[in-house]
């Protein structure tokens, strides 16, 4: 009887992300977070996986924690002849989706028997008609911004009444009622296509779908997103939709692999001078551009570690760094140079940490922005593709960061070495940047304190999964 007892006040929650650095990462980071709240957590994992970051990702969380269950979602094969995408990582939540059929024997069999489980934003439409089968609650983990949710949610609607560019009454911004309205042009790029495509399709498919889920994480916090926040979970404007909860920012954690080679050279520089330049784990920028970028840095004479990546998935990136920068940013950023040029994964939440780090020059992927926010590191954005220029105006919105919008998305014009060098110089010396960085840091702690509104929205939630065990 006791031990009936027992199994059922068990609050047992699986997980399941999506493909792509950018949505295992969060999600591995709510696992350590319900972890340190007494969950028993499953953690459903998608093999194979598409990059190598992510096996050994997933690798080093379970060796750092054992009581966390790993479970293998094994996909079908596929005939990527028959794909909607050349998009590698689109291709995989194809696939996965697809491999959805296996999982009602998986969910079934865990034991204890499972009270919930958390689904990533981009897998939901394909796992909703299991969990209800099944009967078990569906949350969903939304791994971008709050204000990016608003579009998600909104965007089959926004087809329907035809309010799309090309169409008889489109407009040049999208308004939904009580948020700023959000200019067509920071839509992804696919979404402004007429043809069906991929993302535009999916994303149609899972935005309808999130009105049947139990409710949405976000890993966000109400200093950064109040009005979102609060309009998304105001009945009146959004109806129907299950309350958006925001439970961030998850902090980055000690399991994520360290490399020290670029800690010893910033122990070397004087704090604060250092600018970081990434563009996160699956963009990969143009040869052309790569060049100018390289020249800017050097021009702007601030230091730099620069993670240059030149393919999208991590395995096929294996042409050597001066084939891709050239001889001559070789040369200028080797030896006594103000620079250090990689070309392999970094542990960036760890870079960002480093008293060096005065500056980050992001594409502002979700993850990206909320590491910046969490180390208190102003911001140059540059977006490149999908949600990120929704992002980066919540940082200029912020004043945490400048963003250059002429400069538009990646892969159109190049920009040149010399104004990159500007904007390079203009972020790093505003000194008022880093004032309120410093201050988005310290309300991203306090918001995951007992008393915060991440930290208490993470309690309510799982007393409402304890209740429903
Ligand atoms: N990342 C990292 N090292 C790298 C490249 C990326 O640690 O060399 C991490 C980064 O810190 C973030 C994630 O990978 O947590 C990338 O997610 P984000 O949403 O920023 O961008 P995406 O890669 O999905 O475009
Ligand atoms: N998205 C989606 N379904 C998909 C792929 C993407 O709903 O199959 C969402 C994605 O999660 C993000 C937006 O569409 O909110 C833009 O996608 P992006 O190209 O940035 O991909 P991501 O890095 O988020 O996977």
């Amino acid at each position: 009887m006791s031990q009936i007892c027992e199994q059922k006040s068990t609050v047992h929650v699986a997980l399941f992300p999506s493909s792509g650095m950018g949505h295992l990462t969060p999600f591995l980071r709510l696992a350590a977070s319900l972890v340190a709240n007494g969950v028993q957590v499953t953690f459903i994992a998608a093999h194979p996986t598409v990059s190598l970051a992510e096996s050994r990702a997933l690798s080093s969380f379970f060796a750092s924690f054992p009581q966390v269950s790993p479970k293998q979602l094994c996909l079908l094969p596929f005939d990527e002849s028959s794909s909607s995408t050349d998009d590698p990582f689109y291709r995989h939540y194809e696939v996965i989706c697809r491999s959805c059929c296996l999982l009602p024997p998986l969910l079934s069999s865990m034991s204890p028997p499972l009270s919930a489980l958390i689904t990533d934003m981009s897998l939901i439409s394909a796992v909703l008609p299991v969990s209800r089968a099944i009967g078990l609650p569906n949350y969903v983990f939304f791994t971008s911004s709050a204000k990016m949710l608003t579009l998600f949610t909104s965007f089959h609607k926004i087809i329907v009444a035809k309010a799309m560019p090309g169409s008889r009454d489109h407009e040049d911004v999208i308004k939904i009622p009580n948020l700023e309205p959000i200019p067509v042009s920071w839509f992804p790029p696919p979404l402004l296509e007429d043809e069906d495509n991929f993302l535009k399709n999916s994303l149609i498919q899972n935005g309808k779908s999130m009105i049947d889920a139990d409710g949405i994480l976000i890993n966000t916090f109400h200093g950064f997103e109040q009005d979102t926040l609060r309009a998304l979970n105001d009945v009146k404007i959004m109806s129907g939709l299950p309350p958006a909860i925001a439970i961030g920012l998850l902090p980055p954690a000690n399991f994520e692999e360290p490399h020290s080679h670029p800690l010893a050279w910033l122990g070397d520089q004087p704090t604060g001078s250092v600018i970081y330049v990434s563009f996160g784990s699956r963009t990969a920028i143009l040869r052309d551009q790569i060049r100018e970028l390289g020249d800017g840095l050097v021009r702007s004479r601030v230091r730099f570690v620069w993670m240059v990546k030149s393919k999208k998935v991590d395995q096929e990136d294996t042409e050597d760094l001066e084939d891709v920068i050239g001889q001559d940013l070789m040369t200028a950023t080797s030896g006594a140079a103000n620079g250090l040029v990689v070309k392999r994964w970094l542990n960036q939440s760890e870079v960002l940490a480093h008293p060096a780090v005065g500056g980050f020059l992001s594409h502002c992927g979700w993850n990206s922005v909320t590491e910046a926010v969490w180390h208190g590191v102003p911001m140059l954005a540059w977006p490149q593709h999908g949600d990120q220029m929704i992002n980066a105006s919540l940082v200029k919105r912020a004043g945490i960061g400048i963003w250059e919008e002429s400069w538009g998305w990646g892969e159109k014009d190049v920009v040149k070495g010399e104004e990159i060098a500007e904007r390079v110089e203009e972020m790093m010396r505003d000194e008022s940047l880093k004032a309120r960085a410093a201050r988005m840091k310290e309300a991203a702690r306090m918001a995951l304190g007992l008393d915060g509104d991440s930290g208490r929205g993470l309690k309510a939630l799982l007393a409402e999964v304890r209740q429903r065990t």
